[in-house]
């Protein structure tokens, strides 16, 4: 269980960053072998010396992955000082069974969800919600709220939602809608998916905000040493990666120099979010902990740093 010694509530840290500094944190993955489970747990050890704010584990929505989410979430609980955030979809499960899956997380000491819909698993378009489901991620919000309202609850947001080039009159895209209908259910913050340039995240802030969102939106920020997962990530979240990005890591041949030149350009696009006022800093860690600790010290945010 989470002692009263633990690190402060999320939203009340966002609200404390102008004076304390930007959160940080890490996103991880259920491992799919015994081999990145053991090198899950000891990339964990090494995220939590850097004392970040929280660390959040994605949440699948078949049974074997959502048993290995609830593991993993437990494995921060009992090995590290972190809040950990338990992701939680409602794509695929009835209400009773969400109910049973949020309460098993709150019994294990988690005081922390990012509310989600979800994705329809391959092939099953058009997606209907299960009977008794819930169709959207602001109803989760507000399910979970009525299970326990003193739990802290956070949300995806969609930068890619607006178009490339800006339209003045362009009517609000779903994910703001829906961005306002989070909120609007009892949502405390949201984290964006990827985006590989700075000017993605202010339009999609100032869009937020003239839409009626205040939420504090952290973030989401991939390292950005390695080209080839870049280009998968580019195929998977369909948020292309700027051509002239790809060429730069792709124009060093030797490992140590690519590493540099990926960690100036990741230390370059966090550094001008932070001065766009973002309040924190979420980091897509891919279960490894080099990168996203290379990219902390470049920057200073490494709390733990000695
Ligand atoms: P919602 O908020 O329900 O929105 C989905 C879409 O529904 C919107 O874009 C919009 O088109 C429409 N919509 C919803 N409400 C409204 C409204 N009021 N008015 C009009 N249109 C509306 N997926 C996983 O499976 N597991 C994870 O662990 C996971 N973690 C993630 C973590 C982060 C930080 C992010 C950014 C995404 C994550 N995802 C995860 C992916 C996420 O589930 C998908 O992006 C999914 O397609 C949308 O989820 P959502 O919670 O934004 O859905």
């Amino acid at each position: 269980m989470i002692a009263d010694s633990s690190p402060a509530p999320i939203p009340a840290r966002l609200a404390a960053a102008p004076e304390q500094g930007p959160t940080v944190s890490f996103e991880l993955f259920p491992p799919r072998s015994a081999a990145g489970e053991a090198s899950l747990w000891a990339a964990i050890a090494r995220l939590a010396e850097a004392a970040p704010d929280f660390i959040s584990v994605t949440y699948g929505a078949s049974g074997s992955s959502r048993d290995t989410s609830r593991a993993v979430v437990r494995h921060v609980l009992e090995h590290t000082q972190v809040r950990p955030v338990a992701h939680l979809t409602c794509i695929a499960s009835e209400r009773s069974e969400l109910r049973t899956i949020a309460e098993g997380f709150l019994a294990d000491g988690v005081r922390d969800v990012l509310a989600l819909r979800g994705d329809p698993p391959a092939g099953a378009e058009p997606w209907v919600p299960p009977v008794d489901g819930l169709s959207r991620a602001s109803e989760l919000v507000a399910f979970l709220r009525e299970i326990d309202p003193a739990v802290a609850i956070g949300v995806a947001a969609t930068p890619s939602c607006l178009p490339a080039v800006p339209e003045p009159d362009a009517p609000l895209c779903g994910d703001l809608l829906a961005l306002r209908a989070k909120q609007d259910a009892g949502a405390q913050y949201a984290i964006t998916q990827v985006f590989f340039e700075a000017d993605s995240y202010r339009r999609y802030v100032a869009a937020a905000r003239a839409a009626g969102v205040d939420l504090p939106i952290i973030p989401g920020i991939v390292p950005l040493e390695d080209p080839a997962r870049l280009r998968r990530l580019q195929e998977i979240s369909g948020v292309p990666v700027p051509g002239a990005l790809l060429d730069r890591l792709d124009s060093e041949t030797d490992e140590q120099r690519r590493r540099a030149a990926g960690l100036e350009l990741g230390a370059e696009l966090v550094s001008e979010v932070l001065e766009a006022g973002a309040p924190g800093l979420h980091l897509y860690t891919f279960n490894q902990s080099r990168a996203s600790i290379a990219l902390l010290d470049r920057l200073g945010l490494r709390s733990g740093a000695a």
